[in-house]
């Protein structure tokens, strides 16, 4: 699905019937609030989105630098009246996965769409998955048994280092180095707070535990059920 984000309702009629003739799902924002909160409810079915950087709310500058923050792999092209050399580069500078100026002919934003899009499909495959579980690294989603879970930035990176490590005990001072980093206060017991927090995400639903406490020793996430204790 492509997302479009243009608040001139000419031009968004316009694109919007040009690429579904093409064969493209769309979906249509007028201004930064609701293309933001499109993109925090959308999954892994939003492939790419045009901007436009004048909206009436808010300027397209700063919605794709949330966006970057919160979903670094989504594809976006700037389509913008904006066409001097300074704006083009803030753009690319902020995230933009290319430039598009206005007045532009469709054909080539067609191309450019395509081109975006082909360089997502060969570097999709970036998941990991232990057992039930999935982890989209690109759009940064998480998945158990093909249910969607909602993390929190703390959580995906603690979830994360338990699916590289499957099977392994992690002591406490591990993951505080590496989920943690330098940011934290060694006495604290946040691994343990966290790892609560996910494990009540993981088990939603009825569904076995999956991370395990190793006494005195840390955690270990088992991934198949039931062989843990
Ligand atoms: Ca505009």
């Amino acid at each position: 699905m492509i997302l479009l984000v243009e608040d001139d309702s000419r031009i968004a009629a316009f694109l919007a019937k040009g690429l579904q003739a093409e064969g493209y799902a769309v979906t249509r924002a007028e201004d930064a609030r609701t293309a933001l909160g499109i993109v925090d409810a959308s999954g892994e079915d939003l492939d790419l989105a045009l901007l436009d950087l004048g909206l009436p709310d808010r300027d397209g500058l700063e919605v794709l630098r949330l966006w970057r923050a919160r979903r670094p792999g989504l594809p976006v092209i700037i389509l913008t009246a904006r066409d001097d050399v300074a704006s083009k580069v803030a753009g690319l500078d902020a995230g933009a996965t290319d430039y598009v100026t206005k007045p532009f002919s469709f054909d080539e934003l067609l191309a450019r769409v395509r081109a975006v899009l082909r360089t997502r499909e060969q570097t999709v495959s970036t998941e990991l998955e232990v057992g039930d579980l999935r982890l989209d690294l690109l759009s940064k989603v998480a998945f158990r048994a093909d249910r969607r879970i909602e993390l929190a930035h703390r959580e995906w990176a603690l979830l994360e280092l338990f699916m590289r490590h499957p099977n392994q005990v992690l002591s406490r001072t591990q993951i505080l180095n590496r989920v943690w980093e330098y940011d934290f206060d060694p006495g604290s017991n946040v691994v343990d707070v966290y790892v609560s927090y996910l494990r009540r995400k993981l088990n939603r639903d009825g569904l076995a535990p999956l991370i395990h406490t190793v006494r005195g020793a840390g955690y270990r996430l088992l991934p198949v059920p039931g062989q843990g204790n």
